[in-house]
């Protein structure tokens, strides 16, 4: 097994195994589709979908821009289902994955091909200019952070490039509705997205218009 991928396993976080490999896959094939094109990843936590994206970048010659504000999403923060107190700065008690990000990402040997971008997402979103091979939307799943980042991001993914979506659920029992319903659903509806494939939660759209 690469030694990234260990350490991938390894690393604190929420990306399956099969989810990873089926994202980093994704990536190689992304990046020969849209040659030079970066990867940009919206939510990374402590790192660790980061790093399948981020050994895919440096196979591929190119770079992930890796979009979080590091201070956790609703469901992250103390008393909700995915609260780890480890991540909580006892400074301040708020949360900050950001040590954690950066310790993922070099024990990984991936900083020359991970850009760590710090802030809030659709901020982040309204400057961004660079059509993106592969856009990975993991963020806040409310529904309000889930339209933002459906209209924030999705224009950015670059013609026969993948938007990848993760915490998808068709079958409300297995999983919140808002990356279904305001992602997944309007990628497809708009025509501008086709389903590529599907791993888990995982979902892969081509963008062909
Ligand atoms: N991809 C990670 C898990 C991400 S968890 C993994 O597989 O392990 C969701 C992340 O989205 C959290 O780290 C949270 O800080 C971030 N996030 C939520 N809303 C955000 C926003 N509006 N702007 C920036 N980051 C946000
Ligand atoms: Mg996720």
């Amino acid at each position: 097994m690469s030694r990234w991928r260990e350490h991938a396993l390894a690393a604190k976080g929420f990306m399956p195994a099969d989810e990873g490999d089926a994202l980093h896959g994704a990536a190689l094939a992304a990046a020969a589709a849209v040659p030079g094109a970066p990867f940009v990843e919206v939510g990374s936590y402590c790192g660790r979908s980061t790093i399948w994206l981020g050994a895919a970048a440096r196979q591929a010659a190119t770079v992930v821009f890796a979009v979080d504000h590091h201070r956790g999403s609703d469901e992250n923060q103390a008393g909700w289902e995915h609260h780890d107190p480890a991540v909580v700065d006892a400074r301040t008690g708020r949360m900050d994955t950001l040590p954690w990000f950066r310790r993922t990402v070099e024990e990984a040997g991936l900083a020359e091909h991970v850009v760590a971008v710090v802030g809030s997402s659709p901020t982040v979103a309204r400057h961004w200019r660079t059509p993106a091979a592969l856009v990975f939307i993991d963020g806040g799943h409310g529904v309000e952070p889930a339209r933002a980042d459906y209209a924030g991001w999705t224009p950015h993914v670059a013609l026969g490039g993948t938007l990848a979506i993760h915490d998808v659920f068709p079958d409300p029992a297995d999983g919140g509705r808002p990356p279904y319903e305001e992602i997944y659903v309007p990628a497809l509806e708009s025509g501008r997205f086709r389903l590529a494939s599907a791993t888990g939660a995982l979902r892969l759209l081509t963008r062909v218009d």
